[in-house]
């Protein structure tokens, strides 16, 4: 497989070059030059395969030439190793629970399977690469965790001081080992800002092997069709394919679900669920494309005025509007709506979901209300605890933390404090990879 810039101007490179440069010289996401296809009868059939065989299946065309079979096989095992279950909430609804994962959110399947890709190539260059990643909580924790303890690969993460959760923080700061915490006593944005001064920094990338875990990465993008394929072996109802509902922010979910989709996975419709940043809800209502500012809400990890993977899906569609919005609709959703359906679904179903997937569940009982007759499913994006502060005192009493989170609580933060000044950032990296 070889991959093309969407901007046009660099040159194609294989899964390998993608991987290790994140985005292309001119800036543009790295696209796949084919969609492989995956014929009727194995969708017809996939009860019959181990969940590391579909893995397996799918990405083997998107790594060729890069990765040896024994080397995916091993990598989609460790990508997958934790249960990703379709739950029934009620007769119609399913959820896709994406949050049973070492750092409880979905952004753990690309971040494990990337880690892993990196691991490789690195060990084959006997070169140790350096992981600088810019986060405001999230993201960052799936990073750590993905890479821990991946040989060849350090990470180095850099956070603003106190801003983010205190959970999220200790998720950063307690592993140890590679994974190495800078805590900056600034904004999130400072901290984008001297990740990418980093890496226009001629003098240190040629003497540090650098590169970003962004999530445009193809390495963390190609990833997330696998859990779409997992749904459908878990779908019932093999005659009538589900409505798919993702919670997006930045689209590369959703845009994965689509790619997985044209090679061949059985669905009714795609639905973008949005909160009040709603681009491409607009878009697909029939006005301009209008990036925004983004604006906070509730579900944070969506809080995006300019989703950078939309671009994608216009390719896949060949900036084609009418056959995008057949298959692609999307709803926007209110913190107000989202706090009512937390509540509602709790008390009506039993069913806990975090603010992220209540905006899926409600864009999917919208559509699900003016489309009779079908069902489908929401991914379900995070643990419901990842976002405590918001769902307790809506639904009125405590959750339980898991396992997971419970073990790293009474640890020790480790972090190393600098300020937001570039020097700082680059003394701290001369003297750990001289
Ligand atoms: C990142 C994230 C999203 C948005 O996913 P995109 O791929 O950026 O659209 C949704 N929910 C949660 C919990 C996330 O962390």
């Amino acid at each position: 497989m070889r991959y093309f810039s969407l901007n046009k101007q660099s040159p194609d490179v294989g899964f390998k070059e993608a991987t290790l440069q994140g985005q292309a010289p001119d800036k543009g996401l790295y696209f796949p030059d084919h969609i492989p296809v995956i014929e009727k009868e194995y969708f017809d059939k996939i009860e019959q395969y181990s969940n590391e065989d579909i893995a397996f299946r799918l990405l083997k065309p998107y790594v060729e030439g890069a990765l040896p079979d024994e080397e995916l096989a091993r990598i989609v095992g460790e990508t997958i190793n934790f249960p990703i279950p379709l739950e029934k909430v009620r007769e119609d609804i399913y959820s896709l629970e994406l949050f049973h994962g070492p750092t409880l959110a979905f952004k753990d399947v690309g971040a494990r399977f990337m880690s892993r890709c990196l691991g490789y190539f690195a060990r084959e260059r006997s070169e140790r690469v350096v992981v600088l990643v810019a986060t405001s909580g999230d993201t960052g924790g799936a990073v750590a965790h993905g890479f821990y303890d991946v040989p060849g690969v350090d990470v180095v993460i850099l956070y603003p001081s106190g801003k983010v959760s205190s959970v999220q923080e200790k998720q950063l700061t307690t592993l140890g080992k590679n994974i190495h915490a800078l805590e900056v006593t600034g904004s999130f944005d400072d901290c984008q800002q001297l990740v990418k001064q980093a890496f226009t920094d001629a003098a240190l990338t040629s003497r540090i092997f650098l590169t970003s875990a962004n999530s445009i990465n193809v390495a963390r993008w190609l990833p997330q069709q696998i859990y779409y394929l997992l749904a459908w072996k878990q779908w019932k109802e093999k005659e009538q394919p589900p409505v798919i509902c993702v919670p997006s922010g930045n689209f590369g979910n959703i845009c994965a679900g689509l790619l997985a989709h044209r090679s061949g996975l059985p669905a009714s419709h795609f639905i973008a669920a949005c909160n009040a940043n709603d681009v491409v809800t607009r878009y697909l209502q029939g006005g301009d494309y209008q990036p925004q500012k983004a604006v906070p809400t509730l579900s944070n990890a969506m809080d995006v005025g300019n989703p950078s993977n939309f671009v994608r899906i216009l390719e896949l569609f060949n900036h084609e509007f009418g056959s995008l919005s057949k298959v692609l609709s999307s709803a926007s959703i209110s913190d107000e709506e989202t706090k009512q359906t937390i509540r509602r679904v709790f008390e009506q179903d039993g069913y806990l979901t975090d603010p992220h997937g209540a905006v899926g569940l409600l864009a999917l009982e919208r559509y699900l209300g003016e489309h009779q007759g079908q069902r489908g499913f929401f991914l379900e994006t995070a643990h419901p605890v990842k976002f405590y502060d918001v769902v307790e005192p809506v639904i009125g009493t405590a959750i339980p933390l898991p396992p997971a989170v419970q073990s790293i609580v009474d640890l020790e933060k480790q972090s190393h404090v600098i300020a937001p000044d570039y020097e700082e950032l680059s003394a701290y990296l001369r003297g750990r990879y001289h």
